[in-house]
């Protein structure tokens, strides 16, 4: 087994793993099996786990999980995930919030959480609910304690993201990410994306979805994963909007191939399911090749699309033609080339410049992506 992988958490400069745990079925098991199921995890290198569950048996799962090794876990705790009458409710309320939060450090047997989650904010209305109450001046007060040390949000509606990110209130970006999500437009309706028809819907990656992508590569705000594998209904080619089915390492791979993206928070239930989720480190090109996926399905329409997949390398000229396409996709959509982007750019080594048009990386897209064209515009942005 290859050893874990680490990335950056954009601006919060936390190093994570990029296979990350997600704990929401846990409770479902025993607790005792369930908490060797979180540090059996972490003995295979993942370090950040979400804990958006409100239910105390969840919360103590974790806590004895990861009281061996506190500083070893990245938390990502939710504020605003509350526990009344033995259901979950989402509240802007400090008399449910307060008493919530206190739970879930007391719980987890700690005194800070490393990511405090505004929670879940799908609409307008909820965002403004969040920021113009004592919500928010909470949010503040536990940041300026040092009880939460950097402040996050999670969303699945891109249009909140790209306004939580242009806000510059928030450091990192809780987002549901995978293949047909990314077909699908903005909404502040859950349930229609988890369980609403695909197939007219089929147009490629959503354009806000992209832009939000772009948005926090170019800004530094790094995305952890959520509903990666969509509640497996991309495991069967029965229940995939594409009409074929995808592995867990290929959905993996699809997140930690979008832009911004640090870590994918699987969720594990068993100790099978870590080890195939982990199973990503030492998995080969092919086995993690979603594109060829995507591409022969009965239904989509990704052409001429560059989804970043790297399916057509190599290069002669040593270019990582996804990452050229990358930063071209983040640098055009500015008035000018940012600096970050543009030094990105150049640490490539071989740039754009560096095509000599051989074209053989465009019969391995399965996108239909005219690369050498690509290659020319961006040397012609770059400059280089
Ligand atoms: S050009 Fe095509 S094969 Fe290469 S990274 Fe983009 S989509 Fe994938
Ligand atoms: S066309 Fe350019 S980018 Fe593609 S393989 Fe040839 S040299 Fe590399």
């Amino acid at each position: 087994m290859k050893a874990m992988h680490y990335r950056k958490l954009g601006k919060t400069g936390l190093m994570v793993s990029e296979v990350g745990f997600g704990g929401e079925w846990l409770e479902r098991h025993d607790a005792d099996e369930s908490v060797e199921v979180v540090k059996y995890a972490h003995s295979k290198g993942v370090n950040i786990i979400d804990c958006w569950m409100p239910d105390p048996k969840s919360r103590d799962i974790i806590g004895k999980a990861i009281a061996q090794d506190r500083q070893g876990w990245i938390v990502q705790g939710h504020i605003g995930s509350t526990w009344q009458n033995g259901q979950y409710v989402r509240t802007r309320d400090l008399k449910y919030v307060v008493p919530a939060f206190e739970d879930l450090l007391e719980r987890l047997h700690t005194d800070h959480i490393d990511l405090g989650m505004i929670h879940y904010v799908d609409s307008p209305e909820e965002w403004d609910r969040c920021m113009n109450t004592d919500y928010i001046k909470y949010v503040h007060e536990l940041h300026e304690k040092g009880v939460i040390r950097h402040i996050g949000m999670s969303t699945h509606n891109p249009r909140m993201a790209i306004k939580a990110v242009e806000s510059g209130f928030i450091e990192m970006i809780l987002f549901s990410i995978n293949p047909a999500f990314d077909m699908r437009p903005a909404t502040e309706d859950l349930d229609s994306m988890l369980f609403g028809e695909y197939q007219e819907d089929l147009a490629g990656i959503d354009p806000e979805r992209a832009q939000l992508y772009r948005l926090c590569e170019e800004k530094e705000i790094g995305i952890t994963v959520m509903k990666g594998f969509f509640g497996g209904r991309l495991f069967d080619a029965k229940t995939s909007p594409f009409r074929t089915a995808f592995t867990p390492l290929q959905c993996i791979h699809y997140s930690l191939t979008r832009p911004g993206v640090s870590s994918i928070l699987c969720g594990c239930e068993t100790i099978q399911q870590v080890d195939e989720a982990v199973a990503y480190e030492a998995a080969t090109q092919e086995e993690k090749d979603y594109a060829s996926v995507i591409a022969s399905a009965p239904l989509h329409s990704y052409n001429g699309q560059c989804t970043y997949c790297g399916h057509c390398r190599p290069c002669p000229s040593e270019i990582d033609i996804a990452m050229v396409n990358k930063f071209y996709d983040l640098a055009v959509q500015q008035p000018e080339v940012p600096e970050s982007v543009y030094s990105h750019y150049k640490a490539l080594g071989k740039t754009a410049s560096d095509c000599i048009a051989c074209r053989s990386c465009e019969s391995r897209c399965p996108f239909g992506v005219k690369i050498a064209d690509r290659m020319q515009q961006t040397a012609r942005l770059f400059g280089c």
